[in-house]
């Protein structure tokens, strides 16, 4: 039988944080290898539990989330979001703007499916978390990467994305705290993004899942905070990794009023409705005491000083001080191999899994992502791992 065919919009979809790493891995523990994950940031599965509150939230609503809620979330988490906003003082955002989602992960694809024509161009970040680029080739868009620039704490090129700007460009992306360089934006750097985009009638995509995973008292700047930037901004942040909700599925986006209505519809055929259960965890996460928030940020700060140290240590690395989120991407052209060869090599003889920089994008050569959302143990054990086999 001839085999079927798939689309050729597959061509740009690739995760390799779960593909081939992992298969391998597991293979290997398998065979009864000890393989140490650092592949993935997966908070939920190394010892940051969602904190009890909300698991009394959810069982305690568990009867009231049986049905289809409203398309866009429930009216409760959608103003506890608002709520947020509020708190941050920002007090753009309408209940009525707020969209949840089944993750930030579905929101992306749905962003670019609302905004996309055929051949639409979309500036992304390179090193890039691979779904966005996903996601525009599957809305039919071009993905063109722009630079972040190691050199410069991994800031995005802004020189760099207004060369790419083509009568064909819609919008960019801004991961800020990013996967997978740990980069936190600066407010130039921001200003200037907000500059481009109103100069050439672009959409923003702001990505800002990392938002309180900051280290060494950085902050962090919401794109919302730019009021004229609110009509042409699509911002999106989720639980996943604030509150080590990984598995839970929740994330909200906001969107520019004109939009919400054609959005709403796209929702109710992607998801038909977002888990209530879910939500109801959402809303006693973000209203609840954010002291467990600031208690993961203080052990990813001790990791992460950890693990850069270590990193550092280890012949032909070298690691810049991640300023967010829970990645390290240190640079390993010292060492004289691709960062797939590295990768390889490290899973094979150290037992170790990393991701080479190459499954970010191009840009990524010569660079390996480690999470440090892993127990400290398991850290210093990988680096020893790693510093016998090199
Ligand atoms: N955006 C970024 C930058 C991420 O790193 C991740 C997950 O790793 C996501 C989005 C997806 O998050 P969610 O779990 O909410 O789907």
């Amino acid at each position: 039988m001839p085999e079927l065919r798939k689309s050729l919009k597959l061509a740009n979809v690739c995760y390799d944080i779960r593909g081939p790493v992992l298969d391998h891995a597991n293979l290997l523990e398998e065979e009864g290898q000890r393989i140490i994950k650092l592949n993935i940031g997966n908070p939920g599965a190394f010892g940051f539990d969602a904190p009890d509150e909300i698991m009394h939230d959810v069982i305690h609503n568990l009867r009231e989330a049986q049905g289809y809620c409203h398309s866009k979330g429930l009216f409760s988490a959608r103003k506890a979001v608002m709520q947020r906003a509020q708190s941050q003082g920002i007090a753009n955002v309408a209940i009525e703007d707020v969209i949840m989602g089944n993750g930030v992960s579905e929101l992306i694809v749905m962003a670019m499916q609302a905004l996309l024509n055929n051949a639409d161009e979309i500036l992304i970040p390179s090193p890039d978390y691979p779904l966005w680029t996903a996601a525009v080739s599957m809305a039919g868009g071009t993905p063109c990467h722009y630079r972040c620039d190691e050199d410069n704490d991994w800031q995005p090129d802004v020189a760099d994305i207004e060369r790419r700007i083509t009568p064909n460009t819609r919008g960019i992306v801004v991961i800020n705290p990013n996967n997978p360089t740990g980069a936190v934006y600066s407010e130039e750097t921001l200003k200037q993004i907000v500059a481009v985009a109103e100069k050439y009638n672009l959409v923003v995509f702001a990505d800002e899942i990392y938002d309180r995973i900051l280290y060494d008292g950085r902050e962090h700047v919401c794109f919302l905070n730019y009021e004229s930037l609110r009509d042409r901004l699509i911002l999106l942040n989720g639980w996943s990794k604030t509150y080590a909700m990984t598995g839970w599925r929740l994330g909200y986006s906001v969107w520019p009023a004109h939009l919400v209505e054609p959005v709403t519809r796209l929702a109710i055929n992607c998801h038909s409705c977002v888990n209530a259960a879910t939500q109801f965890a959402g809303i006693e996460a973000l209203n609840g005491p954010q002291k467990r928030v600031d208690h993961m940020v203080e052990a990813f700060t001790n990791r992460r000083h950890i693990i850069q140290q270590e990193l550092n240590q280890i012949p032909g690395f070298r690691c810049i001080e991640p300023g967010g989120a829970f990645y390290a991407f240190p640079n390993i052209e010292g060492t004289g191999l691709s960062a797939a060869e590295l990768q390889n090599k490290l899973l094979n003889e150290a037992g170790v899994a990393t991701i080479a920089g190459t499954s970010f994008g191009s840009y990524g050569e010569g660079y390996l992502r480690f999470s440090y959302a892993n127990s400290e143990e398991n850290i210093r054990l990988a680096a020893k791992r790693i510093k016998e086999v090199l």
